[in-house]
């Protein structure tokens, strides 16, 4: 068990210290608020800028993060986010903007907005986008809604089963109850496909429709999808595309020409926005023509064409779709952190780029898994799209998926997502993204086959560790049930 051993901020507080220096007040004093609801002490760490400076920059160092090394979580397309999105996003007419702004004053805001929802619509061939939703998840339950909506709208009251292939990520099915629907699992055949037998019995007139992630978390891509999408339509259902694999299809294949009728984008895994530590995500949804009247509201529109010959530029504003499902979020989406990068990102690359993206992902992924074959067991052993998962175990070895992650910190790389998918044993599921050179494959790989051998002839190695890094192997059962989220609280402080 770990013990943590840097001081907290509280316990570096020394009284009288001073961080600030307060400007001389320029308003008339008034009143406190009555006694009751004045806290009697406020206990907060006093200490100069330079100890908060040192202090939070050593904690950072302890943190891995993109900036800093490979980072192969698969299903986060961990890729390594540009510096120029972070100009861009700080540039003062960005920043400084407050939504309730009048829009005569923030048209070159509108303007990005509107432009990147046409942008996402090219590249995923849907018919309308919504910039609103905060994250994939969020996303989803847009998505989700809006096929609810589209349903009733129609008068079939009956739907309320959404359809998941046993791959999917959690949120999907968590999105679905959060709208009270069931979830009817869907397994998958021995190729990492939809099973389409079991697929076909499901499908009835009780379907929403079905949620699929194309490629899915196995790094497939469905070699029926076509036929997929046929039949869940044939019962009536919506397909819904869980987008957060499109690293994988840029500038190749396009969802809404597969016949998805509605996908989140996540703009923090496939276009370079920084994720991890809880966000800002950012979870556009695009839709088909079956579903644009329902999107949320309201979308940049343009409300006064603009005219060549004057020059004058089109005015920019917000519409709402006739049966919009109403706002998903306050003001408009996450626009600074999300929006701009993205669309930075996108203007960066150009169509051909964002083709050579998917395909140095993709070309990334079959390489790992090429050099891996042989010595961990991939279950689902084809050409791969942007990730594959592996079995983290071996005959007669008690080392589990656990234990090569962690044994992965010592080599200086951040594990890959384990255990998950769930259909895989002892999942290690890897996704390398485009932005990492042959090196750093290589390196990547020749750890995991090192580890590999450390797994027969020293497997206690691998259960010791980590030994390199700052904590040690925290007690995974302790670190859920026991959670302490506030140690840094003084007990003076946690009963008021
Ligand atoms: C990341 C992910 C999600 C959820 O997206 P968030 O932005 O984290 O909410 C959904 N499905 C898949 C397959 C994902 O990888």
């Amino acid at each position: 068990m770990a013990t943590i051993i840097e001081p907290t901020i509280f316990e570096l507080s020394s009284p009288g210290r001073r961080g600030v220096t307060m400007p001389a007040s320029d308003v008339p004093e008034t009143a406190l608020p009555p006694k009751e609801l004045l806290r009697s002490e406020l206990p907060l760490p006093e200490l100069a800028e330079v100890d908060v400076v040192r202090h939070y920059v050593k904690l950072s160092k302890f943190n891995y993060s993109v900036d800093d090394g490979f980072y192969p979580l698969g299903s986060c397309t961990m890729k390594y986010n540009p510096k120029i999105n972070e100009d861009t996003c700080r540039l003062p007419g960005f920043l400084f903007t407050h939504p309730l702004q009048p829009i005569e004053t923030v048209q070159g805001n509108l303007a990005l907005m509107y432009e990147l929802q046409e942008w996402l619509k090219e590249i995923s061939g849907f018919a309308g986008v919504t910039l609103q939703p905060a994250a994939g998840a969020h996303g989803e339950f847009t998505g989700v809604l809006m096929m609810a909506a589209y349903h009733k709208s129609r008068g079939d009251t009956k739907r309320t089963k959404m359809l998941i292939p046993d791959a999917a990520h959690g949120t999907n099915p968590a999105s679905v109850g959060m709208l009270g629907m069931s979830v009817v699992t869907i397994p998958s055949d021995e190729r990492g496909n939809v099973d389409l037998k079991a697929l076909e019995a499901a499908c009835d007139d009780t379907v929403v429709g079905m949620m699929l992630t194309n490629p899915n978390t196995l790094g497939m891509f469905d070699e029926n999808i076509e036929k997929v999408i046929e039949l869940v339509h044939k019962c009536g259902g919506l397909m819904y595309g869980d987008g957060a694999n499109l690293n994988a299809l840029l500038g190749i294949v396009r969802p809404g020409d597969l016949g998805f009728d509605v996908m989140h984008f996540n703009l923090h895994k496939t276009f370079s926005v920084p994720h991890g530590g809880g966000g800002p995500g950012s979870g556009p949804v695009g839709v088909s023509q079956t579903l644009v009247d329902f999107l949320p509201a309201p979308l940049v529109g343009i409300i006064e064409e603009g005219d060549d010959d004057d020059e004058t530029a089109p005015l920019y504003g917000f519409v709402t779709p006739k049966n919009s499902i109403g706002r998903m979020k306050a003001f408009h989406g996450h626009f600074g952190g999300g929006l701009v990068r993205a669309y930075t990102y996108i203007a960066m690359h150009g169509p051909d780029g964002l083709k050579d993206i998917a395909q140095y992902a993709v070309l990334n992924a079959n390489y790992l898994q090429a050099r891996l074959r042989g010595t961990y067991h991939i279950p689902y052993d084809r050409i791969c799209m942007h990730e594959f998962v592996a079995e983290g175990r071996f005959e007669g070895s008690d080392v589990r998926a656990l234990d090569i992650s962690k044994r992965l910190m010592d080599y200086g790389f951040h594990p890959p997502t384990n255990y998950f998918p769930l259909i895989v044993p002892e999942a290690l599921m890897i996704e390398p993204t485009e932005t990492e050179n042959k090196d750093a494959l290589d390196r990547f790989a020749d750890a995991l086959i090192k580890i590999a051998e450390e797994a027969r002839t020293q497997p206690d190695l691998l259960h010791n560790a980590p030994s390199t890094t700052k904590f040690g192997r925290m007690d995974e059962v302790k670190a859920a049930r026991e959670l302490v989220l506030c140690c840094w609280l003084p007990e003076d402080y946690s009963d008021q």
